[in-house]
């Protein structure tokens, strides 16, 4: 028995994993993938199996721990979560390593529970062998770094992913590799302090960046001849519209794009930029306004959009909306808006709106179902998001319900939005930049499909979105009219975060040589958005020019 005692030990190990195995391979199906996962994970079982009989002692035990750390961290976080590992997580872990205390306090139970399959990994390795392998000593010392390097190759290759259902002690090794290597390209690196220069005086008004989700550029009024109503067609008294008609998003999913409108990712220099430098918050608070979050989208405290808790104590209000219904969400954003308009202090005011993702069906009060037929009424009351596509097919017919439900819906969040805030706010005092976080696929082409955006080939649309500029008529900050005509329908999401940055003082030259150029100078944009936007590694993103010439737009009802 006892001879057998470091395969008990290892078996029982992985036999603690068996839920998370098996859930990846029901998830891979029949096919190449599988043999390729599963020549994967004997590789790894093996090299594990030899490390267990390094012969001597001080190399095994090295190894046992690193296997024991390894995987003690890849549970905890599984069981804290009930979420995958995944390596940018692993990224944002290790740079909230000041928390560790905090961390160890907080979840030491579920690390307890954790060491128990971690401790069987331990002993199973570090026992002394009762076996002489006929392999010479180095083959069994070299087979587990083999087996992290393999891993480190397809998860560099892969941007990282890759180790899911894979033998787990591996995966944090392999992850500290794939950090390694990008802490020394520098796309990753502990986050930095604001150090461009501005005027001296605080900002004595408010900046408020109106992010919309799922808002179409084409489906708008201001942009298309039939678009829908949005109440940004007219400058509302005490201050004026400036439109810059069609914009490139960032990329075409909403994570991708917040993060990037919050940190002034480059085209060029996205991953280090924002993974590095200073966040639209700290900016803010240099130039002595106070921040504040207001997202509609989630509720009890959930951060999205990549925000990390960091980031979050950066914020001075953060706003959600726990028990207001989806449909009312942006309602209670505008009020919110109204209020922070009208406090007499200087803020930056940061708005994830409800705005138009799947599900429409429901996003708007019956009063405002003016396009019909819509799609059937009821279902989706409380949901904010979803993948999910029940009872909807994806025919023709069902786009065409689709499409009418979406119009009522921008009629709802958008216009009826604006116009609250038009009619009811001080607007004076304020700047607002209004935009959305991606275009939509409305299949106006009827092209097959039930996805809306985030696709991998997406239609130009999905990456159009509007761009508005609402200034107070007490402020002269920018000359928004200078370049206003040869900016227009040619920017992007990429002049945003420069022109919050020029609008809170900081000296343009400066700004410029980091982040690019804001809209009150000519901005010479690519007009392209990224279609794959996580492209760290081994790589590249993938840029996607818009053709104004191929944009669809509603047709008169
Ligand atoms: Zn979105």
């Amino acid at each position: 028995m006892a001879i057998y005692l470091k395969e008990l030990l290892l078996g029982l190990y992985l036999l603690s994993h068996s839920d998370y195995y098996l859930e990846r391979l029901a998830a891979l199906g029949f096919g190449v993938p599988l043999l390729l996962f599963a020549g994967v994970f004997a590789v790894l079982l093996v090299a594990l199996w030899l490390v267990a009989h390094v012969r001597l002692a001080a190399v095994r035990y090295l190894f046992a721990l690193l296997f024991f750390a390894s995987t003690l961290f890849f549970d905890v976080y599984n069981r804290v979560t009930a979420d995958y590992l995944t390596y940018s997580t692993f990224v944002s872990l290790i740079y909230s390593g000041g928390f560790i205390d905090e961390a160890f306090y907080q979840y030491r139970e579920s690390i307890l529970r954790s060491s128990v399959g971690a401790l069987l990994l331990l002993f199973g390795i570090a026992l002394a062998p009762r076996r002489r392998l006929p392999l010479p000593e180095y083959a069994l010392v070299a087979a587990p770094l083999c087996g992290v390097l393999l891993l480190t190759t397809i998860l560099f290759a892969r941007s990282g992913e890759g180790a899911r259902g894979l033998p787990a002690m591996y995966t944090p090794l392999t992850y500290l590799n794939l950090f390694a290597y990008e802490a020394a390209s520098s796309t990753v690196g502990p986050r930095e302090t604001v150090s461009l220069p501005r005027h001296a005086q605080a900002v004595g008004h408010d900046i408020v960046l109106i992010v919309d989700e799922s808002v179409s550029g084409n489906y708008l009024d201001i942009n298309a001849e039939h678009g829908v109503r949005s109440n940004l067609r007219q400058s509302p008294p005490g201050a004026t519209v400036y439109n810059y008609g069609y914009a490139a998003a960032i990329a075409n999913c909403s994570a991708d794009t917040n993060v990037t409108l919050r940190y002034g990712g480059t085209r060029s220099d996205y991953l280090r930029i924002n993974s590095t430098m200073p966040s639209i918050w700290q900016y803010a608070r240099k130039a002595g306004l106070r921040t504040v979050y207001i997202d509609a989208q989630r509720v009890g405290g959930r951060l999205q959009n990549l925000m990390t808790r960091s980031e979050r104590r950066e914020i001075d209000e953060f706003v959600q909306f726990d028990h207001m219904p989806v449909r009312d969400r942006d309602m209670a954003a505008a009020q919110k808006l109204i209020e922070l308009l009208g406090n007499d202090t200087a803020e930056l005011v940061y708005i994830n709106k409800i705005g138009a993702h799947f599900p429409v069906h429901d996003k708007y009060p019956d009063d405002f179902m003016h396009y019909r037929p819509a799609l059937p009424r009821g279902q989706y009351a409380d949901i904010s998001d979803t993948g999910e596509r029940d009872g909807f097919d994806g025919q023709a017919d069902d786009w065409g319900r689709y499409r009418n439900a979406y119009k009522n819906t921008l009629l709802w969040n958008v216009g009826e939005f604006f116009a609250r805030i038009f009619a009811q706010a001080r607007l004076d005092n304020a700047v607002m930049i209004y935009t959305s976080d991606h275009g939509q696929d409305l299949h106006e082409r009827g092209n097959p499909g039930l996805d809306t955006h985030c696709g991998g080939d997406p239609v130009v649309e999905e990456g159009l979105v509007p761009l508005v500029v609402i200034q107070g008529g007490g402020l002269r900050d920018l000359d928004w009219q200078r370049e206003l005509a040869g900016n227009k329908d040619r920017s992007s999401h990429y002049n945003i975060f420069p022109t919050l940055l020029q609008l809170m003082g900081y000296e343009l030259t400066a700004l410029q040589a980091v982040y690019g150029k804001p809209l009150s100078q000519h901005t010479e944009d690519e007009f392209t958005f990224n279609t794959r936007f996580n492209a760290r590694l081994g790589e590249k993103p993938n840029w996607k020019r818009i053709d104004l010439k191929e944009v669809v737009t509603p047709v008169l009802q």
